[in-house]
């Protein structure tokens, strides 16, 4: 390992995973910079990944929970004492025919993870920690477009052509909701003529770069896309040759009879902007060179399902599918199985993921990445026995997280827990860990291997990345990966006969003539430098069953979603006298969701950068009528939940509501969290207990929860 110099190296403070360049000196950590090679760039949260790795709450060996579940209490044990427990354990659950009700909780760096691999030889099951309308937009494309798109991945900004149109609806860019390169890359668009159009509630950072910000209302997304639609179609302004070649016969009869009625006018009463706005800003995306929409994860995906149809549709009707300032679909880099290849359990047979009260409403939907929140419902169900945790924090950050913490120590009879094992890989003690029987001490994104190469980079196409270590990883510390292969040689040896995780990615390299020492020696990147525009066009067709777009969804018109509907989210409609705020959790470019790492990082959560504690933003209008003032402490009521904090009174933000950063509210980690911010969480309504729709609709409540504020 080299001691001084620049080693390249990839980021992993938020899941963009950006490239980058660490400075080493004398072995130290110094410097973090993007990589210019990948297009890379590293923002603030990337940056303080030095404080990160030098913290003095970094894990440094196994712990044991001593008291109950929730108390926090431990005692540090040998790894041999914690790979045995789980051993035993995993190996007890496959004896009794149960391996599917073992579940782990990550985010798959690729879908050849050797966490994955594990998972699908011994029988379980992954929870990719993605939230839910990331699923409902990704099960969109892929039912139109037959192709998961760059989910993390805007439309290519840097090839927006000059008069290009950029649509951020939602996304937060400039706010740091990953892919550090993003920014720059609009500017730069901006800079060759493009034009920036961002649909908002709250005025943003991304906003304040826009040449048009729409304050649209939240999840109104779905409504403006269709009143744009209307327009684009009812005025022929469609791109006729486009639509005659690639979508499927029948397909725009249908889809002009539905949009018939949904006129920018009709849209408008939904989303409230102005219908001039919506035929403005149509008028205008049917006559650009290229039109790209980006909306991963913001605050807009009320019904993702429906949003997402309604996006592919207007990438359809404007003809920017897979071309320069488009919407970019994969070109997955073709590595090297590693045989022999494990084929996992039946999501649809033997998964928890179809349980609770929807069952069998959800039976019409294919959503491949399940919100943790159906965790819950499985533990009390006894569909899920084993939690495997890592680079998660469910205990936290995601909806329903009160109703998750109850159903972990939810005990059976006999006064066991109705969940047999809870394990989490920690950086650094979080909200989850305090329930787990094991914390094991991982190792930071700065000590360990791993291959990327999907295409859910920002910074290049095609490729693969080398996340490589360049420093020790203090004490006991291992990484997740290398537990899983350890426990795959246990328990399922036949999969994993290669000696270790470099070895597995070497094999995965070799149809590529490279090997991990070669890749180390290109700079840790492989890459043809290409985004292989159009590729429909060289592959006869889309990925859907005709080859052809498919603007209609047959398969769930029993569930009248075979077009988009254009209502918000029915959590709007609950006592909206008593709760007349909607509240949007929004993010920070200081705060990664769900990562400790982030949370409990002082370059993050100081005082100047006014990131210590989350103050809820109210409209100073709506805040005069509630004789609030800027600082003064208030109550935010739901109708499941109460949090204190304190008003930061503001005009950028919508007067009907307020708004409040996520990712706060834990109460481990001496270094920065000590306590402060409250946790957006609390207010919104448990899932499976006093929400429904979500299930079905992909949707998450986080832009939809009504809340009275008081002082
Ligand atoms: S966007 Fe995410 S991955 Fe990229 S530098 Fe910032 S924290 Fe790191």
């Amino acid at each position: 390992m080299k001691k001084n110099g620049w080693i390249p190296t990839v980021c992993y403070q938020c899941k963009a995973e950006c490239a980058i360049l660490v400075r080493l000196e004398d072995g130290c950590i110094k410097e973090i910079r993007g990589n210019p090679k990948a297009r890379g760039k590293a923002c603030v949260k990337g940056m303080a990944g030095i404080s990160l790795e030098y913290d003095k709450d970094r894990l440094t060996r196994p712990l044991k929970r001593t008291g109950k579940r929730g108390e926090g209490k431990f005692e540090p044990i040998s790894w041999d004492e914690a790979l045995n427990i789980i051993t035993d354990k995993l190996k007890s659950l496959k004896d009794r025919g149960e391996a599917h009700k073992l579940t782990a909780n990550f985010f798959p760096h690729s879908i050849t993870d050797p966490k994955w691999r594990f998972l699908d030889a011994y029988g379980g099951f992954i929870n990719t920690a993605l939230p839910h309308c990331d699923s409902g937009k990704i099960v969109a494309c892929i039912k139109t477009m037959g192709g998961v798109p760059n989910h993390h991945i805007p439309p290519a900004w840097f090839t927006v052509p000059k008069d290009g149109i950029m649509i951020m609806s939602g996304r937060h860019a400039f706010g740091g909701l990953d892919d550090a390169s993003a920014p720059g890359h609009i500017l730069d668009a901006k800079a060759r003529g493009a034009k920036l159009v961002v649909l908002d509630p709250i005025f943003t950072a991304d906003a304040a770069k826009a040449d048009w910000w729409i304050p649209i209302k939240p999840a109104g997304d779905t409504a403006f896309f269709l009143g744009m639609i209307q327009h684009i179609i009812a005025n022929d302004l469609y791109n006729k040759k486009f639509i005659d070649k690639w979508v499927r016969e029948g397909d725009f009869n249908k889809l002009k009879n539905y949009i018939e009625d949904k006129t920018p006018e009709a849209m408008s009463k939904i989303c409230d902007v102005p219908a001039a706005d919506i035929k403005k800003l149509a008028t205008e995306c049917a006559k650009a060179p290229s039109v790209g929409v980006d909306s991963f994860k913001g605050i807009m995906l009320g019904q993702a399902l429906d949003f997402g149809h309604a996006w592919t549709i207007f990438l359809a009707v404007t003809g920017n599918i897979d071309n320069p300032g488009g919407q970019p679909l994969p070109d997955l880099t073709p590595m090297t199985p590693v045989e022999p290849v494990p084929v996992g359990p039946d999501l649809n047979e033997l998964g928890w993921h179809r349980t609770g009260k929807d069952k069998e409403s959800f039976s019409n939907y294919s959503f491949i990445m399940e919100p943790t929140w159906y965790q819950a419902q499985a533990i009390k169900n006894g569909d899920l026995k084993v939690l495997i945790n890592s680079e998660a924090n469910p205990a936290l950050t995601e909806m329903g997280h009160k109703e998750w913490r109850d159903a972990v120590c939810m005990v059976d009879d006999n006064d066991e827990y109705k969940l047999e094992l809870l394990v989490s890989y920690e950086i650094m003690l979080s909200e989850t860990s305090k329930y787990a029987d094991l914390v094991l001490p991982d190792k930071s994104y700065f000590e360990r291997w791993e291959l990327l190469y999907m295409p859910w980079w920002y910074n290049f196409g095609k490729g693969v990345l080398l996340r490589q270590p360049v420093v020790e990883a203090p004490g006991k510390c291992r990484h997740s990966n290398e537990i899983f292969i350890e426990l795959g040689k246990r328990l399922v040896p036949e999969y994993f006969t290669f000696k270790d995780d470099v070895e597995y990615y070497d094999i995965q390299l070799a149809g590529l003539g490279l090997s991990v020492k070669k890749l180390q020696d290109m700079g840790g990147l492989w890459s043809p430098r290409t985004m292989g525009f159009r590729k429909y066009e060289k592959n006869g067709g889309f990925g859907t069953p005709s080859g052809k777009l498919h603007l209609y969804w047959e398969d769930l018109e029993g569930v009248n979603q075979a077009m988009p509907r254009p209502g918000l989210a029915p959590e709007y409609e609950v006592n909206i006298d008593k709760y007349p705020f909607i509240l949007i959790s929004y993010r920070t470019i200081f705060h990664a969701g769900a990562g400790q790492w982030t949370h409990n990082n002082p370059q993050l959560r100081d005082t100047v950068s006014g990131f210590f504690e989350n103050p809820v933003l109210i409209n100073k209008s709506a805040a005069t009528k509630l004789n609030i003032k800027d600082g003064d402490n208030v109550t935010m009521s739901s109708r499941t939940g109460q949090i204190k904090c304190k008003a930061k009174l503001t005009e950028r933000i919508r007067p009907d509501c307020v708004g409040l950063v996520h990712g706060f509210g834990s109460t481990v980690g001496r270094t920065a969290t000590m306590g402060q911010g409250v946790s957006d969480n609390i207010l919104i309504p448990d899932s499976g207990s006093t929400l429904d729709w979500q299930d079905v609709v992909g949707g998450e409540s986080h832009v939809s929860t009504r809340v009275r504020i008081e002082k």
